[in-house]
């Protein structure tokens, strides 16, 4: 198992340091590399995504990343910027599939705003399509006509492009609950009518897992209602990335959320759904469980090691159980831990 690792900026290298101890601990055949990724990578060469980093990433099996960002990229042109780092990667590795769970742990349901009984127990998985529709669709643009400004986008999906995330997304569900929902807008987007009829003709691939099917609008409605409703919700990339956004916030812990970002291999991007906390930066106490639960997501996604994947996840649950919490999710009566304390005990509970 190679994996490439680019700690990144702000507490990006604190987080990633304990991911890999748990990593280390599983007593797997790993092999890892570290590279440099976002502000750092431009400090160092003045590239947020230097050569070097490219050949490591594309030789690798897996890459993890901690996050990138910070202050003092901010006024740099924008192909020094961080971010752009992060898109290059995205691309380069062509990674169509992103995998979000919102997962709510019984000991963190006073976290969330919803009700705990909306919310207790909550674990659902959201798949965006992440290379297509209106963000990279032609023609865009603004322009004048008949004398005033026009802006267009265009949403558009192939056939093909639609039928991989489904099968991403019918697979998951099959490693799950079996439940897939597919979110679209056919009552009034033709692009999106395809999506829904492509996904039903790739249903058939998967008779086992069952298929339903809603508007984006009832999804955005149903996700507050009556999240538990769901197992794996599957979407375009412009429906995905505000639901998704949604969908992570019912938990309520920035510090919790994994994230995967899958090609047509199986070949992945593990990260944190947060960004690199300048904040907070060098104080050793971050929350490193989102980036320990990325570990996790890598081990089931690219290396199909379901075993050690629940052992991650089980020993996490553990760890909030006995009462140990970062800042970000600390209560009073519980344990307040830093990063590395925060390390230890998942170590532990292994
Ligand atoms: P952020 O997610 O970094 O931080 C938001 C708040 O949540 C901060 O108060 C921070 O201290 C807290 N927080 C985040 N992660 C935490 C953790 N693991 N433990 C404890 N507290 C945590 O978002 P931001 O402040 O908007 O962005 C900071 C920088 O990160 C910016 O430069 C931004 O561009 C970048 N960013 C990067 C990514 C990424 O690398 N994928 C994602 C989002 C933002």
């Amino acid at each position: 198992m190679k994996i490439c690792v680019l700690p990144g900026d702000g507490i990006g290298p604190e987080i990633v340091a304990q991911a890999l101890r748990v990593l280390r601990a599983l007593d797997l055949k790993l092999e890892t590399e570290e590279a440099l990724l976002g502000g750092c990578a431009v400090d160092a060469t003045g590239s947020p995504y230097p050569e070097a980093t490219q050949k490591l990433a594309q030789q690798a099996d897996a890459v993890l990343l901690g996050a990138v960002g910070g202050p003092q990229w901010d006024s740099n042109p924008r192909e020094q910027r961080p971010e752009r780092g992060l898109l290059g990667i995205r691309k380069h590795l062509n990674l169509f599939a992103n995998l979000r769970p919102a997962v709510l742990y019984d000991e963190l349901a006073n976290a969330s705003t919803l009700k705990p009984e909306v919310v207790a127990g909550l674990d659902i998985l959201i798949i965006r399509e992440l290379t297509g529709d209106i963000y990279f669709g032609q023609p865009r643009g603004i322009e004048v006509r008949d004398g005033q400004r026009v802006g267009t986008n265009t949403m558009v999906y192939s056939e093909s492009e639609i039928r991989r995330i489904a099968r991403v997304a019918f697979a998951a569900a099959r490693k799950r609950r079996g439940k897939l929902c597919s979110v679209d807008k056919m009552n009034v987007l033709e692009c999106t009518q395809l999506w829904r009829d492509v996904v039903i003709e790739t249903a058939k691939e998967f008779a086992d897992v069952e298929l339903s099917h809603m508007l984006v609008d009832n999804a955005a409605m149903q996700l507050v209602r009556n999240p538990k409703q769901f197992d794996v919700m599957v979407t375009g990339n412009m429906f995905g990335d505000i639901l998704s956004d949604e969908a992570s916030m019912l938990t309520g812990s920035i510090g919790m959320l994994p994230s995967a970002s899958l090609d047509e291999n199986n070949k992945g991007l593990y990260e944190p759904c947060h960004g690199s906390a300048p904040d907070i930066a060098g104080k050793g106490i971050a929350n490193p469980l989102a980036t320990i639960l990325s570990a996790a997501m890598m081990l089931r996604y690219t290396f199909g090691d379901e075993p050690a994947a629940i052992r991650i996840e089980q020993a996490v649950k553990k760890v909030l159980a006995s009462g140990f919490r970062t800042v970000d999710i600390y209560e009073p009566g519980m344990k307040k831990v830093g990063t590395r304390e925060m390390g230890d005990a998942v170590l532990a509970a292994l």
